[in-house]
């Protein structure tokens, strides 16, 4: 088996941990003695719901979910949550807040409006979505349903390193492009949710973290494949769930607690991002586009002054081995993905690159 693999900055699908690779092809064509294939199996037999089970629990002992927490697995990835979220919870009030700090917060907030009144509790639109606003900024509605964020913007490149306070109104927030990269108290959320192909698994389910008393409350046209409730009450299989997509988050989960748990990636995403962040405050060349104290450890969004040399750049590093490193065509530039499964070597490596081309193109 080629172990040639290059290094991969796609902001997802992305890199997957090598390990977890070899050992699902190893198992490709006959499951532990089942002659079998994982894509093979009944979603009803005993081989699978051992898988199932054994997902579930380590997700739950990995980021230490509690009991009040149901853990859900569901397709239409993080955007189908932008409408089961008011869905299932704005019908208590009719209103809910959105954080409005990128790209996919914009796009949930806008779909939720469809299902209710929603209130722009603060925004970083106008500087271009380069900051987090400050909890002084932030304009909690007492009566709101919920409060909705992103904790990792992944196109803008920023990060809340704060938690926000909104009191009684249940936090929910997407985690696509962070969960599993730290600790984080999940008691303190209502519904924490993120497409698993970042930094998960394979794409083609959402991973759903709620309490379980917000469910339950849907709208009654709510496609039962929706509801919340109808999830918990199914265990997440009222209809055939994405079975390989779900044996693989297994795969990586036993891969994520061997180096170290939740604990060891803290640190690791801030050795890897560190490579990078150096570079972009020494360099004439390189700008950063997020704000220092809001950059994300998750994506790292930079660029030069033309889009000619930037285009250089992307060429010359892929040429290189560093792949996929065009920003998001919202933003332009630069963007390096950098998720759990991304090697420290890559980064350290990705940093040499950029300093010399900035030697060479002075
Ligand atoms: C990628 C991403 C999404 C969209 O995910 P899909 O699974 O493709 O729907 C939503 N939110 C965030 C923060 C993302 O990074």
């Amino acid at each position: 088996m080629s172990t040639e693999r290059i290094f991969n900055f796609s902001a997802g699908p992305s890199m997957l941990p090598l390990p977890v690779l070899e050992e699902a092809a190893a198992e490709m064509t006959n499951y532990r003695g089942t002659g079998m294939s994982v894509m093979e199996m009944s979603h009803r037999g005993k081989a699978y719901i051992e898988i199932f089970e054994q997902t579930k629990a380590d997700l739950r002992r990995v980021m230490s979910i509690p009991d009040t927490h149901e853990i859900l697995f569901m397709q239409g990835g993080a955007t189908l949550q932008f409408s089961a979220i008011p869905m299932n919870l704005i019908g208590k009030t009719g209103k809910a807040d959105y954080a409005v700090t990128g790209n996919f917060s914009t796009v949930a907030m806008k779909e939720a409006k469809k299902y209710g009144e929603i209130n722009i509790a603060c925004s970083s639109e106008d500087r271009g979505h380069t900051y987090i606003p400050e909890q002084k900024d932030i304009n909690v509605s007492k009566d709101a349903s919920y409060f909705h964020y992103c904790s990792n913007n992944t196109i803008f490149g920023t990060e809340w390193k704060y938690i926000p306070e909104t009191g009684d109104v249940p936090l929910v927030c997407d985690v696509s492009s962070n969960i599993l990269s730290g600790p984080l108290d999940v008691s303190k959320f209502g519904i924490l949710y993120g497409g698993v192909q970042k930094n998960m698994a394979p794409a083609g389910a959402a991973v759903v973290i709620i309490d379980k008393k917000l469910a339950g409350n849907e709208h009654p046209l709510t496609p039962k494949l929706m509801s919340y409730q109808v999830m918990i009450d199914s265990d997440s299989m009222n209809n055939t769930p994405p079975t390989y997509t779900i044996y693989m988050l297994g795969l990586v989960l036993k891969w994520l607690e061997k180096q170290g748990g939740v604990e060891a990636m803290a640190k690791l995403k801030v050795e890897r991002s560190k490579y990078l962040y150096d570079v972009l405050d020494d360099s004439k060349m390189f700008i950063g586009c997020a704000d220092k104290d809001a950059r994300s450890d998750m994506n790292v969004t930079f660029k030069t002054s033309s889009d000619e040399l930037d285009a250089q750049f992307i060429k010359e590093a892929k040429a290189a081995g560093f792949d996929t490193l065009k920003g998001h065509r919202v933003l332009g530039g630069m963007r390096a993905s950098i998720y759990n499964a991304m090697p420290v070597e890559g980064t350290k490596k990705l940093a040499e690159f950029m300093r010399e081309f900035e030697r060479k193109n002075v």
